[in-house]
This record gives structure tokens, sequence and C-alpha cells, in this order.
């Protein structure tokens, strides 16, 4: 999506607000009770109205980093929770044994906070993880069985693969398929108690091998596994599907509004299935959750893909998980990104049914709007060049005044040392002056920004033939803010900093990861649209005040963007800096 796209779909109504509303003015959870916990039905029968008005849930699997997708999903589900008097659930899908770890745990829930959302609400915490449920999950897996809507099939994974049918042919009923429900009962409960081999049978619902819908025919839900849990060790051997266990999972919660991708479109037939099922049996209280999808994010020049993260991670294109070039929220947050910029880009491309690409610009844009509101103003020489005013006293100094926020005067302003000796950009000086160059060049005046005018006389070169200073002489009544110092008219204004007084630092310029706005389109390996100049090094020269900055506080570098100081590198009163966003999309065509 383009810019004005983008404005386009902030503007046009999102749907699933329409959904809750339509609900809400339909009474459609009026009855609704909550236990004060996750339950089966008879946790919530006969409790007190559920003090909140929806439940929402982001439900990630503890198996990575979140990315700038998650916070679409997050704000997502937070916002909507917030702005309905809900609450959203923060729970752990972690009935996958393998590939789930605390650290994951951990750091998921420092992103979800970092994003200024949390779980408390009506003197709760709604923390909760899918693996508590696994017995509920059990029970209901038997109830499904002793209603004959289960069975445990024998077949190998072979056979359950064969007989599965395509998009144009419909599968094929299992043998196992109508045997008596006491005796998948009693293999089920082999299975549990560790009687049968990995692999050996699943546990399988039993709804139509000829539905066009591939996921009703007759889908796996119990399989055998002997792996060892994140949090419930080997208590169990037999761990349930996500397809299975993510419904159950919502209706234990009393979630109103189960929000995820596309992609889980297919699967709602039998989410409703399952859920209706349960609830006949008196297992699972109503209203019972409704699943909605919406689209994901797709972002230009980066990748969202768990598995080319890891890549990009292990085969160290990028160091570590948190480096600033990366779309994880612990890279962003390092980066500079603020979280207020993250809510104003997920409300801003809203959500839709329909994919579609959004541009890394948008993003940037956010961050810029959030952070030109709240980064005060300091200078900042990013590529350093000498500037020598040879008529200014050998050793003198003096201040001069530079606001903090020039849209924000009440913030007032800072003192800038100036002496005879200066850093400039090495781009604001040319000896030979191209068409429309305005800066300093031989015989032109430029404004030194908050400070004199000054006129260039020339320059010295090294060795080499490189520029290593240039001259100019000063206009000692020409200083900002006094007396008559505007009736010098000047084209050319650049920053500077007395070259005695300012700190030098390490300062990273980052930028975007891949060259290519969709990398690794077609067959192509996306490593080779990796952008090499997405992290540059410098050297620079900082104004003084900027040696104590503390540790994620964040500036705008006049002319250069906006930066923070690295929560991770930085000493005290030696911060290093990276950039988060320049000023202006150098990538716009
Ligand atoms: P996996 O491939 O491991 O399932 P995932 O990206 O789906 O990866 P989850 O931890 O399952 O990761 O995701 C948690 C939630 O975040 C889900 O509800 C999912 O729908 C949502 N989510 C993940 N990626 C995106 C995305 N690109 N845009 C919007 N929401 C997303
Ligand atoms: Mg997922």
């Amino acid at each position: 999506m383009t810019k004005p796209a983008v404005a386009a779909a902030a503007h046009a109504t999102n749907f699933i607000r329409n959904a809750i509303d339509a609900d809400m003015a339909g009474g459609k959870y009026a009855s609704r009770t909550w236990g004060g916990a996750p339950g089966l039905a008879a946790t919530h029968a006969g409790a007190a109205a559920d003090p909140a008005k929806i439940r929402t849930r982001f439900p990630p699997e503890p198996n990575g980093y979140l990315h700038f997708g998650h916070a679409k999903s997050i704000c997502l589900n937070f916002g909507l929770a917030r702005d309905y008097g809900g609450v959203c659930h923060m729970r752990f899908d972690d009935t996958n044994p393998e590939k789930e770890e605390q650290a994951y745990v951990d750091s998921i829930l420092d992103a979800v906070r970092w994003l200024g959302f949390d779980w408390n609400a009506n003197g709760t915490e709604h923390l909760y993880h899918a693996s508590d449920y696994f017995d509920a999950m059990y029970q209901a897996a038997e109830y499904l069985v002793t209603a004959g809507h289960a069975y445990v099939d024998e077949q190998s994974a072979e056979e359950l693969r064969a007989t599965r049918g395509t998009l144009t042919e419909h599968g094929i009923d299992s043998p196992w398929r109508e045997r008596p429900a006491a005796e998948s009962l009693a293999r089920l409960r082999e299975m549990r108690d560790g009687r049968h081999a990995d692999g050996s049978m699943v546990l399988r619902a039993k709804i139509d091998m000829s539905s066009p819908n591939i996921n009703l025919r007759d889908p796996a839900i119990y399989r055998i596994k002997r792996a060892t849990h994140h949090r419930t060790g080997d208590k169990w051997c037999i761990y349930p599907m996500y397809t299975y266990a993510h419904p159950i999972e919502d209706a234990l919660e009393q979630i109103t509004h189960s929000i995820c991708t596309l992609e889980f479109e297919d699967q709602r037939p039998f989410y409703d299935w399952l859920l209706a099922r349960l609830a006949e049996g008196g297992l699972l209280a109503r209203p019972l959750p409704q699943q909605i999808e919406f689209a994901r994010l797709n972002l230009t020049h980066v990748v969202l893909s768990k598995r080319k993260l890891i890549q990009l991670v292990e085969e160290k294109h990028v160091d570590g998980w948190d480096d600033p070039r990366l779309p994880t929220l612990v890279a962003a947050r390092r980066r500079g990104y603020s979280p207020e910029g993250f809510r104003l880009f997920a409300e801003r491309i809203g959500v839709s049914k329909s994919d579609s690409w959004i541009e890394y610009g948008v993003l940037e844009e956010c961050m810029r709007e959030h952070l030109n509101q709240v980064a005060p103003r300091r200078t900042a020489v990013l590529d350093p060049l000498r500037l020598v005013i040879d008529n200014y006293p050998q050793g003198a100094e003096e201040e001069c005044l530079a606001p903090n926020h020039p849209q924000q005067p009440e913030l007032g302003k800072r003192p800038l040392p100036f002496s005879r000796e200066l850093w400039i950009e090495r781009e604001d000086f040319m000896e030979i002056p191209a068409k429309g160059y305005f800066r300093l060049y031989p015989g032109n005046k430029v404004r030194l920004r908050y400070g004199f005018v000054v006129e260039c006389t020339g320059c010295d070169k090294d060795a080499a033939g490189q520029i290593s200073a240039v001259h100019c002489n000063y206009y000692a009544d020409s200083k900002s803010g006094t007396p008559g110092s505007d009736t010098y008219k000047v084209k050319g204004n650049i920053h500077w900093l007395s070259a005695a007084h300012a700190y030098e630092c390490e300062v990273r310029l980052f930028d975007r990861l891949f060259r290519a706005q969709h990398p690794g389109a077609g067959e192509r390996d996306f490593l080779l649209d990796l952008n090499p100049d997405a992290k540059k090094l410098v050297s620079a020269r900082l104004e003084p005040a900027l040696k104590d900055a503390l540790p994620e506080e964040r500036f705008q570098f006049e002319r250069h963007g906006y930066f923070v100081a690295d929560r991770i590198d930085s000493r005290p009163g030696a911060p290093v800096f990276n950039r988060a966003v320049t000023l202006k999309d150098a990538w716009q065509k």
C-alpha cells in the first residue's frame, strides 16, 4: 500500500469494530459470566456478570521474538479491549513442546509492555498459558470420543496422508472410523498413559471425509509425542494439535472475539464445529467465542517470516535478535523507534480482509511524526571538517543560544559554546560550488545556525589533496538574536560545533535491511537483496550536553534525523547513538 492508499484505509470503516458494535447492540454478550479464571462451563456457571464487555487475546507461541507483524496484532487486540471496556488476555500458546523456551516468554512480555499494554484488569492478571489447559483439553477429547465425535485411528502417517484426498477428490474413510466409542476411549487412555509409540496412532475428529474443506476431513486432534514441555515437563506424552487447542483456549478464557490472520479462515468451520460439540456436551459456556480474520502485515524492505529471521541471526547477517536493522521489537527498541510510533502505525494502516503490502516508509513516517513532537533538538556533525574563523580571537569563547524545540518554545534554549575552531559537515563546503549550492565556498557567506554570519576565504589541503580545513572570517555584529543581526541576508544556514567542546563518539547510521521492496521475490535468494549500507559507523562530533544522555533518550540531530542513545552499548558519560530514522524519506522515487 502506498501512502495515499494507507490514508484511505485509515478512514475506511474497521470491519472488526463494526462486528463488535453489532454484537453489543444485539445483546449477544449480555448474559456472559466470568468465574474469575479460565475454565470449563462449570467455572463460569452461576458466576457474576463478566465485568469485561469483550475479551480478546494476544496468543503468541513462545518460539521466537516478536516482530512488527505481531505489533499490529498486539495494538489491535489490546486496543479493541481498551476501547470497548474489555480485557485483552496475554496468552502463551505453548501447546507444542518443541522449540519453546522461557527466554522467549520473557522477551515477549517485555515487548508487549514496551508497546504500552498490560494484562491487568479488574484486579486480575490475565496472563495465561495454554499448557495450563491440557487437562481440560484432554477431558474434552474423552467427551468427543464418548459422544461419537472422535475416534482413535491406527493408520500410519502415510496412510493418513494418502486417504485425505485433494482439493478435487474427497477423502476416504478410515477403517477405524466406525470402531466402538468404548474401544477408542480405551486406546486414547493408553495413548495418554504412554503405552503406544510416537506416531503409531492419532485421535481424529469424526466430521466428514468428503467435505470440500479439507480441514473438516476428520482432522487429527491429538498425537503421541514424547517430548519434555518447558512448563509441564514429562507429564504428557500426547499433545493436542494447534487447531484443536486454540478454540478450546479461547472458550475456556471466555474470549468473545478471537482475532487471527487470514490463513486461518479455512479453519473457522472446524473452530465452530468443535466449540458447538463441546457446548452441546455441557463442557463449554455459551455464548461461544467467534473467530474473525484480518490480513497480516506485510512490510516492504524487511522479512517477517520467523524462518528467515532465524536464518539472518544464525548465519550472522545481523548481530543478534536486537540488531537495530531487524524488524523485531527488541531491535526496534534499540534502534530508537517508539511505542507511540507503532501504535500510530497500527491505527493508520487499519485492518482489512485482503492481503496487501505496506510501504516501509509508512512506518518511518509514523516514527517521525511521534519523534518530532517529543525529541529535543541537538547538534551533531557526522562527517566533521574543521572550520577556522581567522578573525576570531585566539583562546576566546562565548555562548550561543539554541532552542530545544523550535515548535515548542516553552522547552527553552540551551547554550552552545562558540570558539575560533569549529566542526562543520564536510558536505557543507565545496571548493568549486555546484549550481544552486548556497553553503560554504570561497567568497560566499552563510549563517552558522544560532551563531554568526561568516564569509569563506579558502581552504587547506593535505598531502593527498583532501580538504583538511576551511577558513573564514566572521561578522562580530551578526550574532543571532542580537539587534541588527537580521540585516545580514544569506541563503545558506549550516550547523557547527566548537571543536574544543564537542563530544566525539560512535554513531551508527541504520537504514533499511533490504534494498529490494520484496526481498526474495520470485525464486530469488532473499539474502541477495540485503542492503550492504543498512549499517554505517561514523565517528561523529556531538554538542557537549549529549555526553550525559541516558540510555534510550531520543533526540533530533538537526538536519540528520532522530537518534537514540543505545541502551546496550552506552556507558555513563559515554553514550553511543543509533539513528532511528532520517528526517526525510530518501527512498521515495
Ligand atoms: P508461526 O509461524 O510460528 O506460527 P506466527 O508469526 O504466527 O508464527 P505466533 O506467535 O503464532 O507467530 O503469532 C502470535 C499472533 O500474532 C497470532 O495471533 C498471529 O496471528 C499474529 N501475527 C503474526 N504475524 C503477524 C503479521 N505479520 N501481521 C499481523 N499479525 C501477525
Ligand atoms: Mg502462529
